[in-house]
């Protein structure tokens, strides 16, 4: 049924919203009504989008509807899927697609492909490609959405050694501003089908992509906890360390100030620990361990690493599977050094005003090689992605901004000035898109967009402006 209180509309005629509603499947909702809320729920929950219309797609139908609704009435139009990335560029206004009811996947063992609609989580993905002894491209939390971790790169658990998770989607199904349903693939469209594996939500909404799946049913991985006072040697000891691993050893390591909860195991409660992440994977797995003991050696206060099937990868890094509101920066960094490593220690350690997680993420191997078919995927040289963020429950956003900037500044001398996409959640998102992409490739997108969607109709979004 559709519900909708087109009294409350605040910007369209109720007899449109009505007229709508009468032409998609899933539900039509305006602001005041009373799914309005759970309707733009996500995991993020700092930012909600305040549209003036909801549609709740069921399907690729129910998408064309509300993308042809939109362009006749000359409304942005965003779409959320599970809710992980938003940002400073939440949407006032126009209509919001939420994908949430679009999940599905078929996997087909005779090619090693999924086919996976929009709205589903790699959870799901993980466990029906786990019989056929296949594994996706999925990321440090199994709940995130697999087509939007996709089109914006998708760093994965074993990217080091299969590339990004964009590097291996064989076609997408997309609805463009002009409302046509296309399916796009290297052959069809090469133009589009470049732009839309990095360039995400600017050149449509993707109703379901087809990727290739990994050979992949276990791994060797986990997690090594150190007391937070030992820092600066587990710091330098992992980044010499990771300067020497084969690409079949993927890892990350986080500075986190946990808090003083009962959830959590009492070694950890209300401490500064660092946490080295592992996913190992190879024929012989059993090359894993003789690999982490240069970590293993500095004395870890927990130690998890084991080997695992791929179904349990998300307990590697453990990340909250509760909704919070979180507010973080990313920066591309290349080698680094002693200094760096000083460098973080003085902004993110026990003085550090805000609790915060900072995060390095070892990149290269696979993710460095330009990629079969290419695509618009930024800053594949980098050496190392970094991450913070700071949950909004522990700290005011008036602390946190001026803290994570000055970290920033700290760190730019091994910055390369690039950032990823998937991991620019901040209230600055909106001002640094740019440096998601070398010169060409924004340039390239940026005409692209010109001919895809000339209105910027999908605007409300980490935006690439049309070329003037
Ligand atoms: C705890 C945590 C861990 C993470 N770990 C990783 C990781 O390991 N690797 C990694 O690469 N990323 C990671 N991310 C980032 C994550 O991949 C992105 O936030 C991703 O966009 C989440 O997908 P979603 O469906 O939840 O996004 P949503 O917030 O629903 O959407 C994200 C963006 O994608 C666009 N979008 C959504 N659906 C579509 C669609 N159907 N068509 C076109 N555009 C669409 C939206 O416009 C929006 O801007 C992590 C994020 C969190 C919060």
């Amino acid at each position: 049924m559709n519900r909708f209180d087109p009294q409350r509309s605040t910007a369209l005629a109720p007899s449109e919203v009505e007229a709508l509603a009468g032409r998609v499947s899933g539900p039509v909702v305006t602001p005041g009504g009373e799914q309005y809320d759970a309707e733009r729920a996500g995991y993020q929950i700092v930012r909600s989008h305040r549209p003036d219309l909801i549609v709740g797609a069921v399907g690729a139908a129910d998408v064309r509807t509300a993308v042809e609704f939109a362009t006749d009435h000359g409304l942005p139009v965003a779409v959320q899927g599970t809710g992980h990335a938003l940002s400073g560029i939440a949407a006032e206004g126009g209509v919001l697609v939420n994908t949430t009811r679009m999940s599905g996947v078929r996997v087909n063992p005779e090619t090693g492909e999924a086919w996976v609609a929009a709205g589903t989580p790699w959870s799901r993905v993980v466990h029906e490609a786990a019989p056929a002894g296949l594994a996706p491209l999925s990321g440090s939390l199994p709940s995130l959405g697999a087509v939007a971790y996709t089109l914006g790169g998708g760093l994965g658990l074993l990217s080091r050694r299969y590339g990004y998770a964009a590097d291996h989607v064989r076609g997408l199904d997309v609805v463009t501003a002009d409302g046509r349903l296309r399916n796009v693939t290297a052959n069809s469209d090469p133009d589009l089908f470049w732009a839309l594996r990095g360039g995400r939500d600017n050149f449509g909404i993707v109703t379901g992509m087809e990727i290739g799946l990994l050979p992949v049913t276990a791994l060797y991985g986990g997690g090594m906890f150190f007391d937070g006072a030992n820092a600066i040697g587990v710091f330098e000891t992992w980044i010499q360390w990771t300067t020497t691993v084969p690409d079949e050893m993927s890892s990350s390591i986080a500075l986190i100030s946990f808090p003083d909860v009962p959830a959590l195991p009492e070694p950890l409660r209300g401490r500064h620990i660092v946490h080295v992440r592992f996913a190992y994977t190879a024929d012989d797995l059993s090359g894993g361990e003789p690999l982490v003991a240069p970590l293993r050696a500095l004395d870890p206060i927990i130690d998890t690493l084991n080997e695992l099937p791929y179904t349990q990868a998300g307990t590697i890094y453990n990340d909250p599977p509760v909704p919070g509101a979180f507010e973080g920066d990313t920066a591309m960094m290349g080698p680094l050094d002693a200094g760096a490593v000083r460098a973080i220690l003085d902004h993110a350690g026990p003085h550090a005003p805000v609790p915060h997680i900072v995060e390095l993420r070892h990149l290269g191997g696979r993710i460095a090689a330009p990629p079969p078919v290419g695509n618009a995927v930024g800053h594949r040289d980098a050496s190392y992605l970094f991450n913070i963020s700071s949950r909004l429950e522990r700290a005011d956003i008036d602390e946190i901004r001026p803290a994570h900037d000055r970290l920033l500044k700290a760190i730019a001398p091994w910055t390369t000035g690039g950032r990823a996409l998937n991991f620019m959640n901040g209230e600055n998102a909106g001002t640094v898109v740019d440096t998601a992409y070398e010169a060409t490739t924004l340039r390239r997108l940026t005409r692209l967009k010109s001919i895809y969607d000339p209105q910027n109709t999908f605007r409300h979004n980490h935006n690439i402006r049309p070329a003037e």
